[in-house]
């Protein structure tokens, strides 16, 4: 999921070219990491369901880290495998931006056993960068994942927890923010997507 789709101040300002100006997350003593491109919206591979996760070795733990270090390089506070062209039931989740190395979140096969409550909020993704619109999501959501070692564990999230994880999961399930949108806003942004993509600019 975007930073910026979630917060009111970036939100105003935000547009794809001051992403530029943003200041890194500082990961001092961080080993060298692969910095995956954002799979961008129109690559099949979004709106797939991913695979169930079934291997837990170093290969998994390897990506699931690239992948916290290709999302801090983005800007996100969640990227999904799919977004990083692998189709597996992977996602990692960080709302505090790289700031808190214990908010750091990996969801292996993860699925939401419960939901209390809606907060409508802006949002936006990072396969869909300069769009944004607004998604009722619950407030309250219990998953149930497993971790890099298989074991299966249980999180709350609440806010903009709750959200990055329902986000992170409908990628997993091949679905898209857009989705939620009303059918007049999903049209808009996929007209404007298509005309970009016409113009070599998606
Ligand atoms: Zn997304």
């Amino acid at each position: 999921m975007r930073r910026d789709g979630i917060s009111r101040t970036m939100a105003d300002k935000s547009t794809s070219s001051d992403a530029t100006t943003v200041k890194l997350p500082e990961t001092p003593a961080a080993p060298p990491r692969k910095i995956y491109p954002i799979v961008k919206y129109g690559d099949p591979v979004l709106e797939k369901p991913g695979a169930t996760v079934r291997t837990f070795d170093a290969a998994l733990e390897e990506l699931s880290e690239d992948m916290f270090a290709s999302m801090y390089a983005a800007q996100g506070v969640g990227l999904a495998a799919p977004q990083v062209g692998k189709g597996i039931r992977l996602a990692v989740v960080d709302v505090s931006n790289g700031k808190n190395s214990e908010a750091k979140i990996v969801l292996v096969n993860p699925e939401i056993i419960h939901a209390e409550g809606e907060v409508r909020e802006e949002e936006g993704c990072l396969s869909i960068p300069g769009f944004r619109g607004y998604v009722v999501r619950p407030q309250f959501v219990t998953v149930k994942a497993q971790n890099l070692k298989g074991e299966p564990f249980e999180i709350r999230g609440e806010n903009l927890l709750a959200r990055a994880f329902c986000h992170e999961i409908d990628h997993l399930a091949g679905v898209l923010f857009l989705q939620h949108l009303s059918m007049l806003k999903r049209d808009l942004i996929k007209r404007k997507i298509k005309k970009l993509r016409k113009e070599g600019e998606w």
